[in-house]
This record gives structure tokens, sequence and C-alpha cells, in this order.
């Protein structure tokens, strides 16, 4: 067995999008590194959390309940983002346990947030996921729907809507789809991006992206029991 030292990788990362960010002239700064620990143990997290790394991506709500819960109890100011698809029924369970949701992507779940905030419940910053290669099979608001959305959820149901995120098709260079993602930000006046993955991120970085979303490139390729 060959061991992936996470630490070493996480380095490399955090230097490539700093010289991604200053070649493109913005301050690194400004560019969130989530790690996206699915498929992974809370042993597997626990060294990145030791070496100082606080913000983390799921895309499973059962999965994330299954270890997160004990990692922020043992470790301070944790972020944990969801970056994957939220049925309606696991919205609460979600707002309690995310501190960013990134899939906001239709009426009925921006609908349960807006009734959990009127029971009370903290709803966390959420961003707006567009299917910006329109693909069928893909999560997500059209991107010609995603102004009028964007708006009804943060103006009319008053939703804690601060950017967008997008997954564009693995089968296509993904600069186009950052530039339109972009383009949307700036129109809406939504100054969170959410994109860019482990093969990509700096050309994220280079188009606006203020949060990547990073994975095998730290982990090492995700344990098959999962896609
Ligand atoms: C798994 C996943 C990632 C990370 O992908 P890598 O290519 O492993 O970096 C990023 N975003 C989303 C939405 C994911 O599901």
């Amino acid at each position: 067995m060959t061991e992936i030292d996470v630490i070493a990788n996480l380095k490399d990362v955090e230097a490539k999008i700093a010289a991604a960010a200053e070649d493109a002239a913005r301050d690194p700064a400004e560019v969130f590194l989530t790690l996206v620990s699915k498929t992974w143990e809370a042993d597997d997290i626990r060294p990145l959390l030791d070496a100082g790394h606080r913000r983390f991506g799921e895309n499973r709500v059962q999965e994330a309940q299954g270890k997160w819960p004990e990692l922020k109890d043992a470790y301070d100011s944790v972020w944990l983002h969801l970056i994957g698809p939220l049925q309606t029924n696991k919205a609460k369970d979600a707002v309690r346990l995310f501190d960013v949701i990134e899939t906001l992507d239709r009426e009925k779940l921006a609908q349960s947030f807006a009734k959990l905030a009127e029971d009370g419940e903290l709803i966390p910053e959420l961003l707006v996921q567009v299917n910006t290669g329109e693909e069928e099979q893909k999560a997500g608001v059209a991107p010609k729907a995603a102004a009028d959305f964007a708006r009804y959820c943060r103006d009319d149901l008053a939703l804690p809507v601060t950017g967008l995120m997008a997954i564009p098709p693995a089968d296509e260079p993904p600069a186009p789809h950052f530039a339109l993602l972009y383009k949307l930000s700036e129109e809406l006046g939504l100054p969170r991006l959410s994109m860019g993955m482990s093969g990509d991120y700096e050309t994220a970085i280079h188009l606006g992206a203020t949060d990547v979303r990073v994975g095998s490139a730290i982990f090492g390729p995700r344990r098959p029991k999962e896609g």
C-alpha cells in the first residue's frame, strides 16, 4: 500500500492556488480551498485538521452526519460545505450540520429553507447551483433561469444567498462554463463563486472563483465504494 501524503498534497495545492491568484492579479486570501472529503473517514481527515485546515466539503448529508459532528466537537471553527444534491426531507439535518450549502437548485428546496427559517432554524450561507452545461442528469438551474431563481430566493424568500456554484460537463473544456458563471454572478451582484475541482482549479481562479473544491488532488483517488 502506498501512503498518500495529504499534508504535502495540501501544501502543493495551496502553493498552486497562490500562484494562480497572483498570476490573475488577485489576492490569494480571497480564494477559499474546500477539501472534498467524501468517501474518506474521520481518521483520514484528522491529519488535515491537525495541520490547521478548517474547510471541508461533503456531497451526502447522511455520510457527513456519520463523521462530522465528532470532528466539529474536537476542532474549533470548522467550515463544512454541502456540495451534493439535497433532498427536501433532509433540509433540516443539512442546515444544522453544514455552514455553507452550495446546491440550492429548486423552488421546493428554497421554500423548505424559508419554512425552516420561520421555525427558528439558522440558515447557512447558500449558493445557487447552475447547470451551465444544461446536462439532463445534472442538478442545478438552467443558466437562463438562474437570475430569476436567485432573486426569488434572495429577495422574495429573504434567504442568505451569497453566490453561485457549478460543475461543468466532464467532457468539455471548463473555461467557458466558468466564464458564464462569473458573468451571471456579476449581473446578480453575488460575490461568491464556487467553481474548479482537482483538474481545473487554477483555470477557475483565473476566471474569478472564490471557492475551489478539491478532493482527489489531496486524498488520492476516491475509495471505490462510492462514485
Ligand atoms: C467530488 C466533488 C469534487 C472534488 O472532485 P475532485 O476532482 O476529486 O477534486 C468537487 N465538487 C463536487 C461537487 C464534487 O462532487
